[in-house]
């Protein structure tokens, strides 16, 4: 790994105790906010990416910040996975567990072609819930998700356990 990419990912903070009791946050928020740090972390996720894909998807927020870089800079568009209520034609929709309690996604009508090679973006793996959902809804589409890359891995809560076959890239793992 390049001097500038640890560097720009030592930018990471951590916050004990966010968003409840016993989660160590990792806020990404200085890396974003410097302009060099976001260029080499978007390069090192677009080699992490790797040839062969037809679209990237994301889920909202941080991941979508990541993947519309990333998308401008290999030349791909973007399957914007979004929280529930927020779009008028949906595809698919599915609910999912998180550590407490459960969520949904949605993925927009058209967002995805059948066959189409998608790769998710995220900018932290956790529980791997979040990505496991968006790869059940692309797969409900007919996409063929080629892998998932992502910032940071956090080994301890073995998110990529929930993924199946799916290769998984992290820029970094703690
Ligand atoms: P997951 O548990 O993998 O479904 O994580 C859900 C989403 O929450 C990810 O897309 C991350 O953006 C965010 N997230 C989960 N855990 C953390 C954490 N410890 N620090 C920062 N973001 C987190």
């Amino acid at each position: 790994m390049s001097r500038e990419l640890e560097r720009a990912l030592d930018l990471v903070t951590e916050i004990r105790d966010f968003p409840e009791p016993g989660v160590l946050f990792r806020d990404l928020t200085p890396l974003f906010g410097d302009a060099d740090a976001f260029r080499h972390v978007i390069d090192a996720l677009g080699e992490a990416v790797g040839e062969g894909v037809d679209r990237l998807a994301a889920v909202e927020a941080r991941g979508f910040v990541l993947a519309a870089a990333l998308g401008y800079a290999r030349g791909l568009g973007v399957a914007l996975v979004r929280k529930p209520g927020k779009l008028p034609n949906v595809a698919g929709r599915v609910d999912y567990e998180l550590e407490y309690g459960t969520a949904t996604l949605e993925l927009p009508m058209g967002s995805v072609n059948k066959g189409e090679r998608v790769a998710i973006v995220d900018d932290v793996l956790a529980t791997g819930g979040t990505v496991a959902a968006t790869a059940e809804l692309l797969a409900s589409a007919g996409a063929e998700v080629t892998g998932v890359t992502v910032v940071l891995e956090l080994t301890e809560l073995d998110g990529r356990s929930r993924l199946g076959s799916v290769p998984v890239h992290a820029l970094r793992k703690v």
